[in-house]
């Protein structure tokens, strides 16, 4: 047994008999329902949830090759940061709080809490989970400033975190948000399975996979290219176009579905 998984985890896992075809994808959505009940996650983050997996099933549900391309660049962007920020909401701490907390301390990075539905309920919710997975600091209830050109309750952030980060992490984003950060001139590097979306197409580096699987392979790959030079990294960042990768990605699904297309009309009756 995995002792790191909660009563709450091993509760869930042996919800979902071994043999199911998407026991996986059925174990995420049950670990939701739950962040839900706990007041981790607001209801709509359901509803982004349906919208990712919906793509997640258009992109074969595995970090396909233009994913890795885009770890590998936002692993290097992360090393050459001076001053990286993950920005983390209910939907990323009800799924990956554990990986999460080990990417930031293989970069030595600061955590904020930023979520669409501002809750100073959910905020303390989401702090606790992050903590109890490891995390030493976590911003996001401290002395808030507000950004410009942005209405949500997003706009607040903290001082000591995305305010003065050049490089951002996020992931479930909205696409003004994102928009306004890139205004403010910070990179940011956007977690999105939906390669249409306005944060997919705003952000500086947009990883299209799912956050389950591509915050630990992140992690993995900045452990490895620690090892490397900057001048090195510098090259992987000069050599990687994040509209070139998203054009792959959409390529990727479009294609995809015209092989299974054809595969199912040349299908024996
Ligand atoms: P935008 O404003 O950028 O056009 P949106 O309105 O579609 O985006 P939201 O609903 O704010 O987006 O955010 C949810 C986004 O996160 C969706 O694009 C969805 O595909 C994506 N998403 C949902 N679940 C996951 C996940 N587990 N991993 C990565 N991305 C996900």
């Amino acid at each position: 047994m995995d002792n790191t998984q909660t009563g709450d985890e091993r509760s869930i896992r042996s919800l979902i008999p071994f043999n199911h075809p998407r026991r996986e994808s059925l174990l995420i959505r049950e670990k939701l329902v739950k962040a839900l009940e706990n007041n981790i996650l607001a209801p709509q983050g359901l509803i982004a949830h349906g919208r990712g997996e919906c793509f997640d099933y258009l992109l074969g549900e595995k970090t396909q090759e233009f994913a890795e391309k885009s770890i590998n660049a936002a692993a290097a962007l992360l090393l050459l940061a001076k001053y990286p920020v993950i920005s983390v909401n209910g939907n990323m701490a009800a799924l990956t709080a554990k990986d999460l907390v080990d990417l930031a301390e293989e970069i030595n990075c600061k955590m904020e809490i930023n979520l669409f539905y501002r809750d100073e309920k959910r905020i303390k919710a989401i702090k606790e989970v992050l903590e109890k997975a490891g995390a030493k600091e976590v911003l996001g209830d401290d002395d808030l400033i507000t950004i410009p050109e942005l209405f949500s309750e997003r706009r607040r952030v903290s001082r000591k975190g995305i305010y003065i980060a050049d490089v951002i992490l996020l992931g479930l984003e909205d696409g003004d948000r994102t928009e306004a950060l890139v205004k403010m001139d910070k990179k940011v590097i956007a977690i999105d399975l939906n390669p249409l979306s306005r944060t997919s197409m705003t952000a500086s580096i947009t990883i299209v996979d799912n956050i389950t699987r591509s915050i630990p392979l992140l992690a993995k790959r900045v452990k490895e290219l620690k090892t490397k030079d900057k001048r090195e990294w510098e090259k992987i960042i000069n050599n990687f176009d994040n509209k070139r990768n998203l054009a792959e990605a959409i390529k990727f699904i479009s294609q995809r579905l015209e092989n299974l297309s054809a595969d199912l009309i040349s299908r024996p009756q």
